[in-house]
C-alpha cells in the first residue's frame, strides 16, 4: 500500500467476518479448529499459514504487528506479553552460549539487569560502550561478539545516538543491530532506514499511550525474525489477544497523540531552560541539546521526555515531588497523563552510584514524561513545585 503513515495505522485491519463489523472484533480464543484431519495436520506441519494456538499466532496479534511493520519498515515480527519479554526472547532467540553483546551503556534499567545478573547464566557476556564514543566501539568488538544494542533517546537522560553511524559499524562487522525504539516511537524514528536488522518496542509507553496494557513487539529482518517466533511459539511470552486489540486501536490515534505530547515537551523544555531553580534540561529538539543536529537528522519531533535537574541536589529533588500536584509520581511514560519520576531513587536505583553518574542520573535529576493535559497546567504545576 502506497497510504501514508496515519492512513496505514487506521485502514490496516483483519478482513470482516460475516457479520461485516465496522471495527475489528477481540479474537479472544486460546484456540482454533480444523476442518478435518487433513486439514490438522497440514497445519501443523506448517504447509498451511493459519493461526493454530493463540500462543503461535492469533488473529489480533497478527493485526498489531502487521501495523508496527508498515509504521517501521520491517518485513514480519512477534508480539509480547511485554516490552521485556521482547527484550529477552530476542537475545534467548538469536544468542548462543559463548556469544557476546555489545551495548550503549545508557539502556532501560531491567536491560541493564538482564545483561548483569540472567545472562551470564548462559555464558552470555556484554561490554557497554557510551554513546558520546562511536569511534570506540570498534575496539570493543571481539570475534564473539554477534550483536549491537542500543537506545536513542535514551533513558531517562534523553542522550541521542547517531543511529547512520551506527548502522554503519554494524554492517562492516557483520553484527546484528537491534534498536529500543520505544521513545521515539515509530511514528517519530524508523531505525531500520539507518541499517537496522530488528526495532524493540515496549507497547506499554508511546503505543498504547494511555497506561492501561502491557506489550512489547519485535520487528524486522525475517530470516531473525522467524528464529525469535520458533523460541517463542514454544516458551510462551505471547501477547494477549485482548492486550493487542487494545493497542491496535492505540495506533489509529499514534500519530495525533505523539504530535501533541511533542509539541508540549517542547514547550515545557522551552519554559525551563529559562527557570532560576533548574541547573540544565534536556530535551532532543531544545537547541541546547549537545545532539540537537543529529536528533534532527534522525526523528521527526523530540518525543515526550523532558529531563532537567533542580538546584540543590537529593533534598531539592524531593521536596520537588512532594510539592507536585497535578502531575503523576508513577513510572511509567508515553502517557496521557503527565508523570515525573526521580531515576536515582527510583528506576535507576539498582545501579551503582558509580554507573548512575557514568550514564548521568545525578541525584537531583527530574524525568518528566509530558502527557496531553493541556500545557498551561502542566507548567502551571511543575513552576509551582520548584516554588
Ligand atoms: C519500559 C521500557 C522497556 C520495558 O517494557 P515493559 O513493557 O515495561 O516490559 C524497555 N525499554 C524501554 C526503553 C522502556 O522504556
Amino acid at each position: 500500500m502506497n497510504n501514508k503513515f496515519e492512513t496505514n495505522a487506521i485502514r490496516t485491519q483483519l478482513k470482516r467476518s460475516q457479520n461485516q463489523e465496522h471495527s475489528v472484533p477481540m479474537y479472544l480464543t486460546s484456540s482454533f479448529v480444523f476442518e478435518d484431519a487433513e486439514d490438522m495436520r497440514a497445519s501443523f506441519a506448517e504447509e498451511k499459514d493459519r493461526n493454530i494456538y493463540s500462543r503461535y499466532s492469533n488473529p489480533n496479534s497478527s493485526e498489531f504487528i502487521e501495523k508496527v511493520c508498515q509504521m517501521e519498515g520491517a518485513e514480519t515480527g512477534f508480539a509480547f506479553a511485554s516490552g521485556m519479554a521482547a527484550v529477552f526472547s530476542t537475545f534467548a532467540a538469536l544468542l548462543e552460549s559463548g556469544d557476546h553483546i555489545l551495548s550503549a551503556r545508557s539502556i532501560f534499567g531491567s536491560t541493564h539487569s538482564l545483561f548483569t545478573n540472567f545472562l551470564p547464566k548462559w555464558n552470555i557476556t556484554h561490554s557497554y560502550f557510551k554513546i558520546d564514543a562511536l569511534e570506540a566501539i570498534e575496539k570493543l568488538i571481539t570475534p564473539n561478539t554477534k550483536m549491537i544494542y542500543a537506545e536513542s533517546p535514551t533513558n531517562p537522560g534523553v542522550d541521542i545516538l547517531d543511529l547512520e553511524a551506527l548502522g554503519k559499524i554494524a554492517k562492516r562487522h557483520k553484527l546484528i543491530l537491534v534498536i529500543d525504539n520505544c521513545f521515539a516511537s515509530p511514528y517519530l524514528q524508523q531505525p531500520i532506514k539507518h541499517g537496522a536488522d530488528l526495532v524493540i518496542h515496549s507497547g506499554t509507553k508511546l503505543m498504547d499511550g494511555q497506561g492501561r496494557v502491557l506489550a512489547g513487539i519485535t520487528v524486522g529482518r525475517s530470516a531473525l525474525i522467524d528464529k525469535i517466533y520458533r523460541f517463542s511459539r514454544i516458551t510462551g511470552p505471547a501477547l494477549s489477544p485482548f492486550n493487542a486489540w487494545v493497542l491496535s486501536k492505540s495506533l489509529e490515534t499514534l500519530a495525533v497523540r505523539v504530535d501533541r505530547h511533542c509539541e508540549n515537551a517542547l514547550k515545557l523544555a522551552e519554559f525551563l531552560e529559562g527557570h532560576e531553580k533548574i541547573n540544565w534540561v534536556r530535551y532532543p529538539f531544545l537547541k541546547s541539546h549537545p545532539k540537537y543536529a543529529i536528533a534532527k537528522k534522525q526523528m521527526k519531533a523530540g518525543g515526550c521526555v523532558v529531563a532537567f535537574e533542580v538546584k540543590g541536589g537529593l533534598a531539592a529533588g524531593q521536596q520537588f515531588f512532594d510539592a507536585i500536584k497535578l502531575l503523576s509520581l508513577s513510572a511509567n511514560l508515553g502517557d496521557s497523563r503527565s508523570i515525573v519520576t526521580h531515576p536515582a531513587s527510583t528506576t535507576h536505583s539498582k545501579l551503582s552510584a558509580e554507573e548512575r553518574a557514568e550514564t548521568g542520573i545525578t541525584d537531583g535529576m527530574v524525568r518528566v514524561s509530558v502527557g496531553l493535559e493541556h500545557i498551561d497546567d502542566i507548567i502551571r504545576d511543575i513552576h509551582q513545585a520548584l516554588g
